[in-house]
């Protein structure tokens, strides 16, 4: 779904994105509904551009592989700009763009496609660690027995992750 920059008023252009289809289903799975809104301000070649999207997705625990359900609620703000120049530089295309420059986005049109748009935000919007709970004890690296849900019995420290090796050194305290 594109907006033009042409048909962006002077006082700004809200929407609710009624339409699911800019929701990443190849790449994420879901359970029921995603909402998304988006308010547009031209200035010139530049489009600032404020919104929110929340969605309820499934997640795979990276210390116990168990998929959970995650709530995703993001507000973002994005700066898009129209280079007449051509937009991206040569040999780089918007995927190689690392999060660092995502607040502004280089079009090479005077477009803004709102549903990449709204998908690269709920990538941006995952959690760095993904994790089912901050205590999750993860997979014995012997046995590969599922820690919160039983006791390993092969003796192997649990030692599959760093992160289980935290988890060990935090029970240690208690
Ligand atoms: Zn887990
Ligand atoms: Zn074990």
């Amino acid at each position: 779904m594109k907006v033009r920059f042409d048909e962006i008023p002077a006082d700004g252009l809200r929407l609710t994105i009624a339409d699911e289809a800019w929701f990443p289903d190849h790449e994420l799975e879901r359970r029921g509904k995603v909402a998304a809104a988006v308010v547009l301000r031209r200035d010139g070649n530049r489009v600032f551009v404020e919104g929110s999207l929340s969605a309820t997705v499934v997640l795979t625990c990276d210390r116990c592989l168990e998929p959970f359900v995650h709530e995703l609620v993001d507000d973002f703000q994005v700066d898009c700009e129209f280079a007449e120049s051509g937009g991206f530089p040569d040999g780089a295309d918007e995927h190689e763009i690392d999060a660092a420059e995502m607040d502004t986005i280089l079009l090479d049109e005077p477009a803004v496609d709102l549903f990449e748009l709204l998908a690269q935000q709920v990538f941006l919007a995952l959690p760095t660690r993904i994790l089912c709970a901050e205590e999750c004890r993860g997979l014995c690296g012997g046995c590969g027995i599922d820690l919160n849900k039983g006791k390993c019995r092969c003796g192997a420290k649990e030692s599959a992750s760093p992160f289980s090796v935290l988890a060990g050194l935090k029970d240690n305290k208690k």
